[in-house]
C-alpha cells in the first residue's frame, strides 16, 4: 500500500460498454480535482459512486472480469491525481449506505465514508474518549484506517475493535482486532474495500474531552498550512526518532518552489498548491526535496501521499 510515485497509470483498453449494466452508477471522464484536497489533477476514465454494497460488489466484479484497474477514494486528503488523470475506475464511497454512525455502550461503529470530524465529535458528545487524538486530521474512516492516520498522541489503529471489509472474492468479511496490525502510517487492511469499523473507547466527561480536543486543535492549526491553502502531507517519517519535516526543515527547503507548488513555510512536510499549480509541479517538487534530503542527510524519503 506504499505510495509509488514512479508507477505509470494502468492502461485500460475498454469502452463504457463494459459498464452497460451499471449505467446509473458508472460515469465516464469524471473530474477528480474537486474531490481531492490538492484540487489538482485530471479526470477518472470511469467513476462510480455506489449506493449499496451490492452496487459496489457488482462494479468491482465487472472491473475484474474486464481487467479495469480501480481505486477507492475516501475524503481525498491523501491522494494526488496526475495531470493526465487516472486510467481506470475510481470508486467514491460517499452514499448514506457507507455513512452510518452508531454508539452502543463504549463501542462506536462507523461506515467507511464517515468523515473523521463527525466520528470524533459524535463520540465526544456520547462521552467516549480516544478518537480525539485524530482532531484536525482530514479524511474519512476508510482512508484513515487504510493508512493508520494519527499523530504524536497516537493513531486510529490502536482504537479499532474490528473492521468489516469486502475481500477480493467480493465477500463481506469481519476482521477481528487480533487479525489486524497497524504500523506507522500503514495497516494490513489490504482488502480492496474497508466497509466499516468498530472503535472501542473509554468513558470520559464530555466537557473535559472537548477541552482536550480544543487544545489539540489549537496546536494542529499552528503547525499546519493555513486552512484556505490547498495542501497535502507528503512523506513518511524515516524512523520514530527522525521526522520527515525536521529533515526537510534542516535542509533549508521551506519555501522551495516548483512553479506554483511550494514546500509549506509552516510545516515542511506539507506541499502547498498555489493558484495555477499542477500535479506535475507537485511531483517535481517532491523529487527535488527527496534529492536534497538524500544528499544532505542520506535519508531516502518515502511517500505517504498516494499518487494516482
Ligand atoms: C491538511 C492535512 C493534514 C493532514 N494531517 C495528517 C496527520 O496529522 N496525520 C495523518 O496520519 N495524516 C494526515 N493527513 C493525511 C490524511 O488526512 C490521512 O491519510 C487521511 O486519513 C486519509 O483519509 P481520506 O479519507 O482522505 O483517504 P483518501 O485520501 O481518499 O485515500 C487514501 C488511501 O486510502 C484508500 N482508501 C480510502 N478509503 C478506503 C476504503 N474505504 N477502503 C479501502 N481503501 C480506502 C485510498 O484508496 C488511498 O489509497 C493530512 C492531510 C492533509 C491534507
Amino acid at each position: 500500500m506504499r505510495g509509488c510515485h514512479g508507477a505509470e497509470p494502468v492502461e485500460t483498453h475498454t469502452t463504457m460498454a463494459v459498464f452497460d449494466d451499471f449505467r446509473g452508477i458508472v460515469r465516464e471522464n469524471e473530474p477528480l480535482a474537486p474531490l481531492v484536497w490538492f484540487r489538482l489533477g485530471g479526470p477518472a476514465r470511469y467513476f462510480a459512486s455506489p449506493r449499496t454494497v451490492e452496487d459496489l460488489a457488482g462494479v468491482l466484479g465487472r472491473c475484474r472480469e474486464a481487467g479495469v484497474a480501480f481505486k477507492i477514494l475516501g475524503g481525498g486528503s491523501n491522494v494526488l491525481v496526475r495531470d493526465e488523470g487516472y486510467d481506470g475506475l475510481v470508486i467514491h464511497l460517499e452514499s448514506p449506505f457507507f455513512s452510518d454512525l452508531t454508539v452502543r455502550d463504549n463501542i462506536v461503529t462507523a461506515g467507511a465514508a464517515v468523515p473523521l470530524t463527525a466520528l470524533i465529535s459524535h463520540s465526544a458528545r456520547a462521552g467516549l474518549a480516544g478518537l480525539e487524538i485524530l482532531t484536525g486530521i482530514p479524511g474519512t474512516v476508510g482512508g484513515a484506517l487504510k493508512g493508520n492516520a494519527g499523530g504524536r498522541g497516537g493513531a486510529i489503529g490502536s482504537l479499532v475493535h474490528r473492521a468489516t471489509v469486502l475481500d477480493p472474492a467480493n465477500e463481506i468479511q469481519i476482521r477481528e482486532r487480533d487479525d489486524l496490525s497497524f504500523a506507522d502510517r500503514d495497516s494490513n487492511l489490504d482488502e480492496p474495500v474497508i466497509l466499516s469499523a468498530e472503535f472501542e473507547l473509554r468513558p470520559e466527561d464530555p466537557e473535559s474531552l472537548v477541552r482536550r480536543m480544543r487544545r489539540i486543535w489549537i496546536v494542529k492549526k499552528e503547525n499546519q498550512p493555513y486552512g484556505h491553502q490547498l495542501s497535502g502531507l507528503i512523506f513518511r517519517d524515516p524512523t520514530s526518532d527522525v521526522t520527515a519535516w525536521a529533515l526537510i526543515d534542516q535542509a533549508g527547503l521551506k519555501g522551495l518552489r516548483e512553479g506554483n507548488a511550494e514546500v509549506s513555510d509552516r510545516h515542511a512536510n506539507f506541499i502547498v498548491a498555489h493558484e495555477g499549480a499542477t500535479a506535475t509541479q507537485v511531483l517535481l517538487l517532491i523529487d527535488k526535496v527527496r534529492q536534497q534530503v538524500w544528499q544532505q542527510f542520506g535519508y531516502e524519503l518515502e511517500l505517504q501521499l498516494q499518487v494516482w
